[in-house]
């Protein structure tokens, strides 16, 4: 079949002259003299979808004063005020849905069908879902108040649904935000910040620094910050507490994950062998919460791995604008040669591989899904975060043994245990160190419910009322009325 259209989606892109900019205090930024550039990129194809403009100090600063000037007001609004807004944003999002998932689709590589069906819809919810936060937010948060200005800072793998988790849950509270996007995908933030202007939020409460890492130190360094909010790698995540260590800004961090997908003996194995697909394929395998290790009980290892690699074979990878696509491209170069360099590694340490052969477009950004067995719990290879559709397959004797394995990581994210027994998955559940279990099902993600990690995958949780109180403090308010005998009305 033909690729989805993507004219209106470059026909926005020639309207704004290819040139992607911060946006601040409501504007869409001049950039000064001799400006930085860099090139926005399709990895699909390596065509140069337009610029991206590498913020200054100057900006850092302009969009902090910004935030920070808005931010009184925006607190001072009645709750059902601001989620006036959140659900106008909401129906623009809806309104402008197909730009978002094509735009996603050209700037990240992944399939249409996911950002259309996934990507779009879940930001969209996320949205709704803190408007009516919002609504009741008096009420419900009575005695807390904003930390003020949030500055979040987000990776590639999910441009808009990580905006949205940042972004929603710190204006539904009164904070106002200065956002920077990862340098790779900058196009659907500058969607959305149009979205806000459509909106009529007022001026400065969304403010948006494009550039790279230096720029996210920026944010990071800066004064006039309260909360910083960050989603990437755990590297960057450990520099960053360091950094702000002692500044005393709030701060979540959600990072990588190394997730084990345990099936038992009496699994419904052809739903198991489906749930892997989603679990360690889609997206390409870069989700932070991806199914990268797969722990399969002794008994049934062979037909397991015998059905995996058939249902593998039927996988299709390439152009993620054609809808029939399983797999697109990954990011870029730099995540192309990680992920090629861990395998390769892999194999030499004497893992056995498994691809689909001429699987992937010979240009453009792109690695087959891939199965490595023969590896151990303490491989190399199954102790580091690959981002990539690359599974490591081990096997397990019983149900202590299995979690003896699964835990067996620095990262505790998530996890999927897949049984008929019910008694034996309530048991596992708990005993799994990981911010969530899934049982009989992966990568289901709800607004209304907290997602974050342990150990190093970062602290803090993002959605539901969880995610709502790492944007709030005790308010100086409640304090004296708690002290005092006379409570306030
Ligand atoms: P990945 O390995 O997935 O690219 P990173 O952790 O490097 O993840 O990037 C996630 C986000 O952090 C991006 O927006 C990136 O620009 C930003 N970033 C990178 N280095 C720093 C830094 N030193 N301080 C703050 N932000 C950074």
């Amino acid at each position: 079949p033909a690729p989805e259209d993507d004219k209106p989606a470059r026909a926005w892109i020639d309207q704004r002259g290819g040139k992607f900019v911060s946006f601040i205090n409501g504007k869409f930024v001049t950039p000064g003299d001799k400006p930085t550039w860099f090139p926005a990129e399709n990895p699909a194809t390596g065509e140069k979808l337009g610029q991206v403009y590498q913020s200054t100090q100057k900006d850092v600063d302009a969009a902090v004063k910004a935030a920070r000037a808005a931010q009184e007001n925006w607190a001072a609004l009645p709750g059902f005020e601001r989620a006036k807004y959140l659900y106008a944003i909401t129906r623009l999002m809806q309104k402008h849905a197909r730009l978002f998932a094509v735009l996603e689709t050209l700037d990240n590589g992944k399939p249409i069908r996911e950002s259309r069906d996934i990507d779009v819809p879940a930001a969209t919810a996320h949205f709704h879902h803190h408007a009516g936060w919002a609504q009741i937010m008096d009420d419900e948060f009575d005695g807390y108040e904003p930390y003020g200005v949030a500055g979040q800072i987000i990776p590639w793998n999910f441009p808009l649904l990580m905006l949205a988790w940042k972004v929603a849950p710190a204006l539904a509270t009164g904070n106002t935000v200065v956002l920077k996007p990862a340098e790779q995908t900058n196009l659907t933030a500058q969607l959305f910040a149009e979205i806000c202007v459509e909106a009529g939020l007022p001026k400065g409460v969304f403010n948006l620094v494009t550039g790279d890492g230096k720029v996210g130190a920026m944010i990071v360094a800066h004064d006039g910050i309260d909360k910083l909010a960050f989603t990437g790698s755990t590297d960057i995540g450990r520099l960053i507490r360091k950094e702000s260590a002692g500044s005393g800004k709030a701060l979540t961090l959600e990072l990588g994950g190394k997730s084990p997908y345990i099936v038992f003996d009496d699994a419904d194995i052809d739903s198991a062998v489906e749930g892997l697909v989603d679990a360690i394929w889609f997206n390409q395998g870069e989700v932070c919460c991806a199914g990268s290790r797969l722990l399969v009980q002794e008994s049934i290892y062979d037909s397991f791995v015998e059905k995996l690699k058939r249902r593998m074979q039927n996988l299709r990878v390439g152009n993620p604008m054609d809808k029939c696509v399983d797999l697109g491209a990954v990011v870029d170069k730099t995540q192309l040669d990680r992920i090629t360099k861990l395998v390769d590694k892999a194999v030499k340490d004497g893992a056995e591989i498994y691809q689909i052969k001429d699987a992937c477009p010979t240009k453009g950004c792109f690695y087959p899904p891939t199965i490595l067995t023969n590896v151990e719990p303490s491989d190399e290879i199954a102790q580091i975060e690959v981002f990539g559709p690359v599974l490591s397959v081990i096997s397990f004797r019983n149900q202590q043994d299995a979690v003896a394995i699964a835990n067996n990581t620095r990262f505790g994210l998530a996890a999927t245990v897949w049984t008929e027994n019910i008694n034996m998955a309530l048991e596992m559940a708990p005993a799994i160190k990981a911010g969530v279990v899934w049982i009989n099902s992966s990568n289901r993600f709800y607004a209304g419910c907290g997602f974050g990690g342990y150990r190093e995958s970062g602290y803090g949780r993002e959605g539901g009322k969880e995610g709502l109180y790492a944007y709030l403090k005790p308010s100086y308010l409640s304090t004296l009325s708690e002290a005092s005998p006379r409570k306030r009305g």
